[in-house]
């Protein structure tokens, strides 16, 4: 037992995910996170702090197109949800929220 890995965080690996457009595993840092709002509808994260299941797209056109495609978020979100239009989700996942 080597209570010095437990105590340090340093050199932790960063969390990875896997993303559901492409399918690479990334650090979950350098990816866009998707959840399902309390009225059933997709909703973007950018907090990545919701509770509950999330989805994980690169923050790439071509990633979330897949993934709306392949109705990857219901599937990833164990569930239907409701998803927008590509466009309205694309302009969801740009529209950060960098006051916090
Ligand atoms: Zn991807």
């Amino acid at each position: 037992m080597t209570t010095n890995e437990m105590n340090g965080n340093r050199r932790k690996q960063p969390p990875l995910r896997s993303c559901v457009g492409c399918r690479r595993v990334l650090p979950k840092s350098s990816l866009v996170r998707f959840v399902r709002s309390p009225d059933n509808a997709v909703a973007v994260d950018h907090s990545q702090t919701a509770p509950g299941r999330g989805a994980y797209v690169c923050q790439q056109e071509g990633c979330l197109k897949l993934a709306h495609q392949r109705r990857a978020f219901s599937r990833a979100l164990k569930g239907a949800v409701e998803v927008p239009d590509f466009d309205h989700l694309w302009a969801l996942v740009n529209h950060r929220d960098d006051a916090s």
